[in-house]
């Protein structure tokens, strides 16, 4: 899955520019979701005195609301990204004003004060209204997304990775950097994404179908845990690929 954000203030064209660019990535045959970050503090489905709201006063820990086209699942927090990520499955998911992921990022601007106030080297594109009067700023491309949506697009295939991980720099370097930095690194075409060694591990973890990623030292404390207790068993080989499922809905 590849996600990047789109971000800048309140009518800088940011929501034009998403649009646009789920129409070219549609036409271009991939699947494409979308979030949106909503930057209102009263924002809620869920109002007061309503039927769900109601539920959820009466103890509900999860309310959905089914509706004849539409099924909104209501939780009761705000959940981080990775967390959101992980009920997407399409090739591409935009998120709209996020800014608090390791992601790769375009600016939507007014004007250049705007763009050096949020610019950093997660940010490979720039777009918005300031792209009717500048063709690049401090050598990222500045493009309008009403009339070069095919350079935008062109530009995402190129620069997008396959999402990385986020983790605490302490929790794993193995790629010599921390997540960020590699991300950062990807952009510049200073190094891959194959150089984030994490999937190449020994130790796969899926919840729900959905790959997890392990940080290294948590990997090595399951591989001894597993190879442990799995290698008294009877039937137990060396070098062998061992399989355990753990299954919540069995008693
Ligand atoms: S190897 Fe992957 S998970 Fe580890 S720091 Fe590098 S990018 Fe992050």
């Amino acid at each position: 899955m590849k996600v990047f954000s789109v971000f800048g203030i309140s009518g800088s064209g940011k929501t034009t520019t998403i649009e646009n660019i789920i129409k070219e990535l549609k036409t271009r045959r991939y699947s494409v979701g979308s979030v949106k970050e909503i930057h209102f503090e009263e924002f809620a489905i869920d109002t007061k005195g309503s039927n769900t709201n109601r539920h959820r006063k009466a103890g509900a820990e999860l309310v959905t609301a089914r509706g004849y086209h539409e099924t909104d699942i209501l939780f009761p927090e705000k959940l981080d990204i990775p967390k959101i990520l992980s009920f997407y499955n399409q090739e591409y998911v935009v998120l709209e004003g996020v800014t608090d992921y390791n992601l790769p990022k375009i600016i939507t601007a007014y004007s250049e004060k705007e763009i050096e106030e949020r610019l950093d080297d997660s940010v490979f594109a720039i777009s918005g209204k300031i792209a009717n009067s500048l063709k690049e700023y401090k050598g990222i491309p500045v493009i309008n997304s009403m009339e070069r949506i095919d350079e935008l697009v062109d530009l995402i295939e190129k620069k997008v990775y396959e999402k990385l991980p986020d983790f605490d720099p302490k929790c794993c370097s193995a790629c010599g950097y921390d997540c960020r930095t590699l991300g950062m690194k990807i952009l510049k075409e200073e190094a891959k994404r194959e150089d984030c060694t994490i999937s190449d591990s020994k130790i796969k973890l899926k919840i729900n179908e959905k790959d997890i990623d392990i940080v290294p030292f948590v990997q090595r404390i399951l591989e001894n845990a597993v190879r442990g207790v799995v290698s008294e068993l009877e039937g137990y080989k060396e070098n062998t690929k061992i399989v355990i499922t753990l299954d919540n809905n069995h008693e």
